[in-house]
């Protein structure tokens, strides 16, 4: 038997988990949460009623999570991962004779999960310097999608969208918003402040990238309570487990800890982005945890190839759709980003 056309996934979308010295693939913390952690979360599992479900709306991690965005409680939604919100996101409002709207190159889950939910996709070009193009907008609107996707940082790119052109968006555009801010705390600009404003705003965050919690599996969107009604309907019954509530709350008292691991990162990535400019290569400006970076000279699946030759392991996103000739690197810490920089001269001094 067959499964339903669109369940497969792309291929190029796993990256190769490798066993690497330094593993700098999955735009992940470089760092594991701050040392406390753990040991304050075994206290709080013990005061946990395993026999029960857990509370249904997660109210006190959305609490907290309000909290930290300025917004109320009910205007959060909270899933497995932020790739649970998109797919809650598209069951909802996507779906069969329904369209959404991309811009590649983005990040390859939109197309995927789009298809999964039987919601139709239409992708429209980016610039060449992977901006979008303002005259593409009147086609986008041409075509009545009912959801528009914006990944800002976009992945990726790193690229951060322009806020004049989001909100030129959001002004125009009758349908849902989403913008995916999963590298949202290493950019200049977040859409969260626009909330208020604008009722069709979706904003998406994860704990995998800052918070450091990739294992966790917390994604969340906020918006208008409208929606995050829609959204609690959606999803299944008690799909937060009481493990991850409390984790996901208890991860949110270390924010201070947390703005000063972004700081360092912030710096690391502007050292790296010097130094491959220093040897040649080509640097999309990123606003995110990880850089695009490529060059004519050096076929990037060789350079891919000779890199995990040499224990480091970056990704090869030349099957993304146009991206071309370039590979994504995350920025680690200090020690891997070096290395990976040593790597890199290394093989161009081969050449
Ligand atoms: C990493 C990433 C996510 C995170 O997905 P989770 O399911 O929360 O781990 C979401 N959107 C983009 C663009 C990402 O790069």
């Amino acid at each position: 038997m067959l499964p339903r056309e669109g369940i497969r996934i792309q291929s190029g979308y796993h990256s190769p988990q490798l066993d690497v010295k330094v593993k700098l693939n999955t735009n992940e913390s470089p760092e594991g949460p701050p040392e406390n952690f753990s040991d304050a979360l075994v206290e709080k599992l013990k005061t946990i009623h395993w026999n029960r479900y857990p509370d249904r709306r997660a109210g006190a991690l959305c609490e907290a999570l309000a909290g930290l965005h300025g917004v109320e409680r009910n205007n959060v939604f909270a899933a497995n991962g932020s790739n649970e919100v998109l797919q809650t996101i598209l069951l909802a409002y996507g779906g069969h004779k329904r369209t959404a709207a991309i811009f590649e190159p983005t990040y390859l889950l939109y197309n995927h999960i789009c298809n999964l939910t039987s919601t139709n996709v239409v992708s429209f070009p980016r610039k060449s310097d992977f901006s979008i193009d303002e005259a593409v907008l009147e086609d986008v609107f041409a075509v009545s999608p009912e959801i528009i996707f914006i990944c800002s940082p976009n992945n990726p790119t790193g690229k951060l969208e322009d806020p004049k052109l989001l909100i030129e968006i959001l002004r125009r555009f009758k349908g849902l918003v989403v913008v995916d801010e999963a590298y949202g705390q290493f950019s200049s600009f977040s859409a969260v402040d626009l909330l208020p404003e604008y009722k069709s705003l979706v904003v998406i965050r994860t704990y995998s990238k800052t918070w450091a919690l990739a294992g966790l599996r917390l994604g969340y969107a906020l918006c208008d309570v409208a929606i995050s009604e829609v959204l609690w309907e959606t999803a299944l019954p008690y799909h937060l487990d009481s493990f991850k509530q409390t984790a996901g709350e208890l991860a949110l008292s270390d924010s201070e800890a947390m703005s000063e691991r972004i700081g360092n990162l912030i710096a690391e990535r502007e050292r790296i982005a010097k130094e491959l400019l220093e040897m040649g290569f080509d640097v999309v400006p990123s606003q995110a945890n990880f850089i695009l970076f490529g060059s004519e000279a050096l076929d990037a699946k060789l350079l891919w190839k000779s890199l995990v030759e040499k224990d480091v392991l970056v990704r090869d996103v030349t099957s993304f759709p146009k991206i071309g000739n370039r590979l994504r690197v995350t920025v680690g810490n200090h020690k891997e980003n070096s290395f990976f920089l040593q790597k890199i001269k290394e093989i161009i001094a081969q050449q």
